[in-house]
């Protein structure tokens, strides 16, 4: 069965997209634990990062870097930072999580609570910066 993310980039479950191309597609996570949480998946659906193919894993973090810095000119945040979980969603990624001076480090789970208004404002935002 599709992932949850496979059916996303399929576009049989809405996400607020930021950018997209043959091989990755990146979404803010809606459960964010900071303002401009993004996810970064690769389109093929293999569960554990490490057992992507080489080119596939290092075009993931191309991918996400001017997503990154997007964020850094988007919110001016610290920095950005990167997660790799992968225990809820069997299908590989990264999260891209802003740090800001209230909460220096991170992790995962909700912690900013945005309407749909708000999540689709911040998308915007970043894509702007794209
Ligand atoms: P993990 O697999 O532990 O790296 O975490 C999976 C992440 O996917 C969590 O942060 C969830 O909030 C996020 N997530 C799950 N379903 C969706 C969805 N439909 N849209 C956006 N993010 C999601």
């Amino acid at each position: 069965m599709a992932s949850i993310f496979s059916k996303i980039i399929a576009g049989d479950i809405p996400s607020y997209k930021i950018a997209e191309n043959d091989k990755y597609y990146a979404f803010l996570d809606i459960n964010p634990a900071a303002k401009g949480h993004v996810l970064v998946v690769p389109k093929q659906e293999v569960d554990y990062i490490f057992d992507l193919d080489d080119d596939i894993l290092g075009g993931l973090i191309k991918f996400a870097k001017p997503i990154a810095k997007a964020l850094d000119t988007a919110f001016s945040p610290i920095r950005t930072g990167i997660i790799v979980e992968g225990l809820e969603v069997p299908h590989a990624h990264v999260h891209l999580i802003p740090m800001y001076p209230d909460r220096k480090g991170f992790s995962l789970g909700k912690k900013v609570d945005l309407s749909s208004d708000e999540m689709q404002q911040v998308a915007n935002d970043i894509r702007k910066h794209l």
